[in-house]
């Protein structure tokens, strides 16, 4: 397969990656930013600025996790709603920048409409998620659902924009989280990845192999107290397709305009399509 699990079937790997996500849920955001040293905020950041939602926009993060990608695209409509309805107001009624700001207080006014629906097998992470967004002050646009990428919990036609970050990878079958993704998604919406993918430096390449296998789980043990599962997410990386493979799988699930762009020398990639 696509992912290298030829040793186990494809209900044990679905178990592992369960157990891995349950077992790392607590520590998982302290590890990110430990193993990525912070950079996996700016891939985010990026994903976002690609996505560039238009005001109302119904969003999908799957394996949305402890809801990084939910927060900035909160962050995101919040900032663009305001800016707009700030100056419209300000134009049509003479008020003052102060006065704007008052009227513009609640969290519902401020998102015009946008929503976010994070939706993860885990359910470990997504209380994670549901603790940080209550500590964070997220409350509108925001849910939060148990489903599995392969069979999600939705009807035809429902969203905007599909997200999945870091996720896709630990799916069984790649190909029908993509057909998926397609079906929920309305015509003329996008479907967005950010996913690890193939460094196409060799220094740069040989630098992160040892990196990976030789820091990762060490780390994972040290701080986590699970050196297996961080062995995994390494193992994991490494056999998720190329930039180029995986544009051919959306392409199979029948989205168009597909596009990618490789981030710090192929680490990551953000791949695109459209459902037209
Ligand atoms: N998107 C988040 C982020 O970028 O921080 C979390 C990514 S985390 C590496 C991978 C997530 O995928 C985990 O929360 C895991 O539970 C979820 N996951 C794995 N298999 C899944 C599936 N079949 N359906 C939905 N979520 C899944």
């Amino acid at each position: 397969t696509h992912f290298g699990f030829e040793t186990v079937s494809e209900k044990e790997k679905g178990g592992k990656v369960y157990h891995v996500f349950e077992s790392v849920a607590k520590k998982y955001d302290v590890m990110n930013d430990m193993m990525s040293l912070g950079i996996h905020r700016i891939w985010k950041d990026l994903l976002l600025w690609k996505m560039h939602p238009f005001p109302g926009t119904q969003l999908l993060d799957v394996a949305g996790g402890t809801g990084d990608i939910a927060f900035r695209f909160l962050n995101y409509v919040q900032a663009q709603h305001q800016r707009k309805q700030k100056k419209q107001l300000r134009a049509q009624q003479n008020l003052s920048w102060e006065e704007i700001a008052k009227k513009y207080q609640s969290e519902e006014d401020s998102l015009g409409g946008s929503h976010v629906m994070v939706c993860d097998i885990n359910k470990e992470m997504l209380k994670v998620g549901k603790q940080k967004a209550h500590a964070q002050g997220y409350k509108a646009g925001l849910t939060w659902v148990l489903g599995d990428a392969e069979e999600l919990p939705f009807g035809d036609d429902k969203f905007d924009v599909y997200t999945i970050a870091f996720g896709i990878r630990n799916v069984t079958h790649i190909d029908q989280a993509l057909q998926e993704a397609h079906r929920v998604l309305k015509p003329g919406g996008r479907f967005l990845c950010l996913e690890f993918s193939q460094v196409n430096n060799p220094l740069i390449s040989r630098l992160y192999d040892l990196y990976s296998f030789q820091v990762i789980p060490v780390m994972g043990e040290v701080i986590a107290g699970d050196w297996k599962s961080y062995q995994y997410l390494a193992e994991s990386i490494r056999k998720f397709p190329s930039q180029e493979e995986f544009k051919e799988m959306i392409e199979d699930a029948g989205f168009q305009k597909v596009t990618y762009e490789s981030l710090t020398s192929g680490i990551v990639a953000i791949h695109s399509g459209f459902k037209l």
